[in-house]
């Protein structure tokens, strides 16, 4: 089966990859690789954040891959503290070096998060967002935007993985035909989840890797996925996912590992934290 990049349709009608990279932790060296290696290999998504702190560096990976930039689908997404700053999306785009972001999120629901999302909304109708999305908006916040949005988003950016397929959340969001893109996809890189027997059973038969199997998976259950890396073999290896397809029961297998286990534990403190922190961004 030939290799081709996948395209997932969103609720206003542009599509976006089903795969991207992920730049979080990734220093402005290492971002900067990263992103002109994915685009080289056949990536067209790129997700990163202000509070990454490395939009300046993945804008020059972009530039230097050479990619054309209508084919590319670029996220980035508004901390807490530039909620309040009217000139937040103006600044983001030019730390990218871009004139529109393809999706731009609010990163959490911290802080006067509507006067962030209404940043986002005015974005949209400019043109300076092509979607717009809130990242971390499980529970009581999605509950709320629901009845706020003035324009419902294309994306919630959450943590999922075969241990945490996000079955409440997808129940809440589907009518609305909200997308979500999850983080830790890999379980941020954590042995117990790629080793699970099923993932190495499915490796062999496909002549796969695991994490490989675990992507693929992402992408059957309608996610999209950014996995993160600064390694140049793996982010080859995780593009290299269309040339198979799990079966229902091979799906099915796999949803059985959920067990409602996230890696990550956000507690309302830390929402308050976020919303006191500001990233000191690179010049
Ligand atoms: P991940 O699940 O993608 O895991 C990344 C780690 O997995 C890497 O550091 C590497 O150690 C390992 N890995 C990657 N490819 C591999 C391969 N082929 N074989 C073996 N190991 C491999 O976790 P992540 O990078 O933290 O998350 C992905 C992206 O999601 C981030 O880069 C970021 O863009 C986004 N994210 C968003 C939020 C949010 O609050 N919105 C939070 C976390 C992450």
């Amino acid at each position: 089966m030939k290799k081709a990049m996948q395209m997932i349709k969103l609720n206003n009608g542009i599509e976006c990859p089903e795969i991207g990279i992920g730049t979080y932790m990734l220093n402005p060296g290492d971002a900067e690789n990263s992103v002109r290696e994915a685009l080289k290999t056949g990536y067209r998504m790129i997700d990163t954040a202000n509070a990454y702190v490395n939009e300046r560096a993945c804008g020059r990976g972009i530039r230097e891959s050479g990619a054309d930039r209508k084919e590319l689908f670029i996220s980035t997404k508004l901390w807490p503290t530039e909620y309040s700053n009217p000139d937040a999306v103006d600044e983001t785009l030019a730390r990218l070096g871009l004139d529109y972001a393809d999706l731009l999120y609010i990163h959490q629901p911290a802080g006067n998060w509507l006067a962030g999302y209404r940043l986002l909304e005015k974005a949209y109708r400019e043109g300076k967002a092509k979607s717009i999305g809130v990242s971390n908006f499980e529970g009581r916040y999605i509950g709320e935007l629901m009845r706020k949005w003035e324009i419902v988003p294309q994306f919630i950016q959450v943590e999922a993985h075969p241990y945490f397929t996000q079955k409440e959340l997808r129940s809440l969001i589907g009518k609305y035909g909200i997308r979500i893109m999850s983080w830790y996809p890999l379980g941020h890189g954590d042995g117990k989840l790629m080793d699970e027997p099923v993932f190495a059973e499915l490796a062999a038969k496909y002549s796969k890797s695991s994490a490989q199997i675990i992507l693929r998976w992402h992408i059957q259950m309608g996610f999209a996925v950014i996995p993160g890396s600064r390694n140049v073999d793996h982010i080859r290896e995780n593009f290299n996912i269309f040339d198979f397809q799990l079966t229902e029961d091979e799906m099915s297998r796999i949803a059985r590992l959920d067990r409602g286990e996230r890696y990550y534990h956000r507690t309302e403190e830390q929402l308050a934290q976020f919303a006191a922190w500001h990233p000191v961004y690179e010049t």
